[in-house]
C-alpha cells in the first residue's frame, strides 16, 4: 500500500528536514552508473563500505601546502584510529604524511603500509611497555602522558635516546589526559636526568573546533619549549593534536538542526540534543592555515625555529568513503496518526558509529537506483538488522527521494571518517562489511596492502 499525496504532504510535519551531504565526482560517478554499485552489491553479499584513497591523498597534500604557505616546518600525522582501512593509511604514506598510533597493532600497520618509524607519533594513556619498546626502536616521536608512563619508558629506552613530547593539560580542563602544569616542571627536569630520552617538546588534543583555543594553547607551548631549551633540551617540536573540522552540508540546510532533532522527527519521539556541528565555515587545511594565522603563530613557530606536528583523523577522510546497505523489508508505522516507513536493512548501526554515542548521523543517505525527481518525500526510519530495538542507523524520518523497496540499495554519505570501523563487530555472526577500493577511473579493488596505486 502506498502513501497518499495527501499523506506525504501532511507527513511532512512527522519528518526531518533535509541534509544533503556534498559529493565529490567520484561519489557521483559511482551513485549515476547504471551498474557498479549493483555488481559491488552481489560480490559482497550483504553491507559494504567504499573508499576512494586519491581523495586521502589531497586531504593530506591540502594540509601540508597549508604549512608551507605559511613557512611552518611541520608534519601531519593520520591519526588511524579514525580508519582501519589499508589503502587509507597506504595513501596518507604515498601522500607524505606520517601517523599518529596508540596501539601495537596501529604501530604495525602504518609500519606495514611504508610509514617510516621516524614518522610515527605515538599517543594514547599508559602505553604498554610493547608499545612504548617498539616506539622507541622505530625512533618514533613518543607524546608522554603521565609521570608514570615517563618512568616506564626511562626503564625501557636505550642505548639511543628516544624522542619524546609532553602531552599538557589544557589549564582549565577536566581532561582526564596529560601532565598539569607543577607534574610538567618536574617532568622536564626528569628528562634531564635520564641520558635514555631526548626531550623534543609539548603537545596538546583538544575536543572541540575551535581554532582560537589551539593558536592560544601553541602560543604557551612555544614558551615552554624556550624554557626547556634554556635548561638544555632540544625542544624544537610542538604538537597541537586533531579536530581539525569536517564541512559536510551547507549553512542553510545545517541551520534548521541548530536546537538538534526534536522527538517529534524521531522514530521513538526521543530528542536528540549532541549532535556533531555537520557544517562548518572552516574546515580541514584552511582550519589548519586559521590557527596559523591567528596572533601571528606561524611567524612566532618561525622565529623560534619550531616545528609544528598535525594530527588530523577525520579531516583527512573528508569524503573519501561512503557505506552502502540493502533493503531487507518495509513497514508502514505511524506517528500521531500520521504514516511513516520504518525500513530495516541488512547491517547494524555498528557500522555507523555516531550512533553508539546517543547521537546520529545527519548526513543524509540516498536510496539507489535514484527515483523520479518530482516525487514527493518519504518519511522513513532506518533500522538494523539485529533483535535490538535501539539498532537504528537513523532515528530521525528521513526525507527519502521516494518510496522505498527491498531489493534498494541505501548509501550513507561521506562516512570514512569514524563512522564505518571504529565499532564494527561480527555480533549475531554477521561477516564484518567488506571495504571495496575504488579507482580513479571507477576500476574497483578489494582494500588490502599494497592494492592501491
Ligand atoms: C583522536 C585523536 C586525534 C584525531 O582527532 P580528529 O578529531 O579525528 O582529528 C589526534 N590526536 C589524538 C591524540 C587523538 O586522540
Amino acid at each position: 500500500m502506498g502513501l497518499t499525496d495527501r499523506e506525504l504532504i501532511i507527513g511532512n510535519a512527522i519528518m526531518a528536514p533535509p541534509l544533503t551531504a556534498y559529493r565529490d565526482p567520484w561519489e557521483r560517478g559511482l551513485l549515476a552508473d547504471p551498474d557498479l554499485l549493483a555488481a559491488l552489491a552481489r560480490a559482497a553479499g550483504g553491507p559494504f563500505h567504499v573508499l576512494h584513497p586519491e581523495r586521502v591523498i589531497s586531504n593530506v597534500t591540502a594540509f601540508r601546502a597549508a604549512l608551507a604557505e605559511s613557512g611552518v616546518t611541520g608534519t601531519v600525522h593520520y591519526a588511524r584510529k579514525a580508519n582501519k582501512a589499508a589503502c587509507v593509511i597506504d595513501a596518507c604514506a604515498r601522500a607524505g604524511a606520517g601517523a599518529d598510533v596508540s596501539s601495537v597493532g596501529e604501530l604495525q600497520a602504518a609500519l606495514g603500509a611504508g610509514i617510516r618509524g621516524s614518522d610515527l607519533m605515538i599517543t594514547g594513556p599508559a602505553k604498554p611497555d610493547r608499545l612504548l619498546w617498539l616506539a622507541a626502536r622505530h625512533d618514533g616521536l613518543i607524546a608522554i602522558d603521565a609521570p608514570d608512563e615517563l618512568e616506564r619508558l626511562i626503564m625501557i629506552a636505550g642505548p639511543e635516546p628516544a624522542r619524546v613530547l609532553l602531552r599538557v593539560r589544557p589549564p582549565g580542563s577536566s581532561s582526564r589526559f596529560g601532565f598539569g602544569a607543577t607534574e610538567l616542571d618536574a617532568a622536564v627536569t626528569r628528562i634531564g636526568d635520564a641520558p635514555a630520552l631526548r626531550l623534543h617538546g609539548f603537545g596538546f588534543h583538544l575536543s572541540g573546533y575551535d581554532p582560537a583555543a589551539r593558536t592560544r594553547l601553541a602560543g604557551t607551548l612555544i614558551e615552554r619549549c624556550l624554557g626547556a631549551r634554556a635548561l638544555g633540551h632540544p625542544a624544537d617540536t610542538i604538537s597541537i593534536g586533531g579536530g581539525f573540522a569536517v564541512d559536510y552540508a551547507g549553512a542553510s540546510e545545517w541551520a534548521a538542526f541548530a536546537d538538534g532533532l526534536p522527538g517529534a522527527w524521531c522514530h521513538g519521539e526521543q530528542d536528540v540534543r549532541d549532535l556533531y556541528p555537520y557544517h562548518a565555515e572552516v574546515a580541514g587545511a584552511a582550519m589548519l592555515t586559521a590557527v596559523l594565522r591567528a596572533d601571528r603563530l606561524a611567524e612566532r613557530l618561525r622565529d623560534n625555529g619550531i616545528r609544528l606536528a598535525v594530527e588530523p583523523g577525520r579531516a583527512l577522510l573528508d569524503r573519501a568513503g561512503c557505506s552502502v546497505f540493502g533493503v531487507l523489508g518495509v513497514k508502514t508505522l505511524t506517528a500521531r496518526g500520521l504514516p511513516y516507513r520504518m525500513i530495516t536493512v541488512d547491517g547494524s548501526s555498528l557500522s555507523l558509529s555516531e550512533q553508539w554515542f546517543g547521537s546520529e548521523y545527519l548526513p543524509d543517505p540516498v536510496l539507489w537506483p535514484a527515483g523520479d525527481p518530482a516525487a514527493l518525500p518519504v518519511p522513513t526510519s532506518v533500522g538494523g538488522a539485529t533483535c535490538l530495538e535501539s539498532d537504528l542507523l537513523s532515528r530521525r524520518r528521513i526525507p527519502l527521494a521516494r518510496e522505498p523497496r527491498i531489493g534498494d540499495l541505501l548509501v550513507y554519505p561521506n562516512t570514512a571518517g569514524y563512522q564505518m570501523d571504529s565499532n564494527e563487530s561480527s555480533f549475531h555472526n554477521q561477516p564484518i562489511p567488506p571495504k571495496f577500493v575504488l579507482h580513479a577511473d571507477l576500476r574497483w579493488s578489494l582494500d588490502q596492502l599494497g592494492e592501491s596505486s
